[in-house]
């Protein structure tokens, strides 16, 4: 085991995180304000961000990304944590790692412009029926002679406004129950494809969340990304590193700055003629802050490290996307309780992320479902799938 970062890693770490205080920032108390981001300061962020090389980092290099290892995607998703949604995904992308499926034509059409961020994707798995459940989808894909027909629903879709394409799952043997389940890519405007509303939400501000709706549209074997009858397989085994950078190590970002402010606020905040940061209820909710902070981190790591060496740790990625998510959750309420009546104000940041925080315990999989996941494992496997020496 080595925990020595290196001097690229280090360097490029400072980079975003210069990056995020320095460009974006600035930009989050607006869009919260309105909900919006505008173009031209979308296009900005993107072609600064680009030009450093920040842009699709966790693609391979011979699809012109920035071809990091996971431990060192993980390092930097991080730091993403420290700002919002809708920034991240204009400055750094959602480079969905499901798109190095694409094979022949597809590479040209959807793989390299969305590493280039010249397009942008969008993943749409649920619809109203079936979210937890995600082979309970009703979206069908008929084939009917050389084409396939598309009818269905999707909603929730994050940054649906935005994005270019969708990867989208459909049912296309109804007989074969989740295997009988494929992906599709699926452009915007291709007839009989519409956009139906825009869901507001708790939190995420200036990101959209679509429902999308199919009503017979056309699509050819260009449009089927990897085996027919495979998508969930397909998303099984690449949606796991997605947990992990976008919830997992997001969120452990997130409760880093957020215990740094509450931190600070402590030193600062005098009652009773002394700091409350000297009161040892307020540090207990600190310490057990750090603590969990830094149990998740080293977790992180170790499961990041555990993919670079080629091991296929679907189990310990459950427990990420739970002890991250769920860390997160426990640090942001302490700092609401900390931070007093300012922390419940609009007047700081503390009560939006508190909001934004909430989502990560429910989408990519809620707490439940990985729960379940990990202890079938444990059942199935034995203790020794968490203790390298064997029960
Ligand atoms: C802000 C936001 C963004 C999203 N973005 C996207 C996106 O980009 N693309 C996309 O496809 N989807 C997206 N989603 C959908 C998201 O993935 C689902 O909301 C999530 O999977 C949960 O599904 P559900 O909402 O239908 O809840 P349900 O599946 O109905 O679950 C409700 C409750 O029941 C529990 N439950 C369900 N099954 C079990 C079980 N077997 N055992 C124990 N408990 C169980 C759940 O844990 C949960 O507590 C987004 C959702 C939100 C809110």
């Amino acid at each position: 085991m080595d925990f020595e970062i290196t001097h690229e890693q280090r360097m490029l770490v400072e980079t975003v995180r210069g990056f995020i205080k320095d460009e974006l920032a600035p930009l989050e108390q607006e869009i919260e304000e309105t909900g919006q981001l505008p173009d031209e300061i979308a296009r900005s962020i993107f072609e600064k961000s680009r030009a450093l090389g920040l842009y699709g980092m966790n693609i391979p290099e011979e699809f012109g990304g920035g071809g990091l290892s996971a431990l060192e995607t993980m390092m930097v998703e991080e730091q993403f944590g420290h700002t919002t949604d809708i920034l991240i995904r204009r400055a750094f992308g959602n480079v969905y790692e499901v798109l190095l499926s694409c094979e022949g034509p597809q590479v040209e059409r959807w793989l390299l412009p969305s590493v280039r961020g010249d397009r942008v994707c969008s993943i749409a798995f649920t619809e109203p029926g079936a979210g937890s459940d995600a082979a309970g989808i009703r979206t069908r894909a008929e084939r009917k002679g050389d084409k396939w027909v598309l009818n269905g629903m999707k909603h929730y879709i994050s940054d649906g406004a935005f994005a270019d394409f969708f990867v989208v799952t459909a049912v296309t043997d109804p007989a074969k129950g989740h295997r009988g389940i494929s992906m599709f890519l699926l452009d915007k405007g291709t007839p009989g494809f519409n956009i139906g509303r825009d869901q507001p939400m708790m939190g995420l501000r200036g990101t959209s969340h679509l429902d999308l709706h199919f009503d017979d549209v056309e699509l050819t074997d260009e449009n089927l990304l990897g085996t027919e009858g495979e998508g969930l397989k397909l998303a099984l085994s690449v949606l796991g590193r997605v947990r992990l950078a976008q919830v997992a190590a997001r969120s452990i970002g997130k409760a880093t700055k957020v215990l740094q402010m509450t931190l600070d606020y402590a030193r600062e905040r005098v009652q009773f003629g002394q700091p409350i940061g000297e009161f040892q209820m307020v540090q207990q909710m600190l310490a057990d802050s750090a603590m969990e902070i830094s149990a998740a981190r080293s977790a992180l790591w170790q499961c990041a490290w555990e993919i670079d060496a080629g091991l296929d740790p679907r189990a310990r990625i459950s427990v990420l996307k739970v002890q991250g998510s769920e860390t997160l959750g426990r640090v942001v309420d302490r700092a609401v309780q900390i931070f007093g009546g300012m922390g419940y104000s609009k007047d700081l940041p503390i009560e939006r992320y508190y909001r934004d925080a909430r989502i990560y315990r429910i989408f990519d999989g809620a707490s439940e479902i990985h729960r379940g996941v990990i202890a079938k494992s444990l059942l199935k496997g034995g203790a020794q799938l968490f203790d390298p020496w064997g029960a």
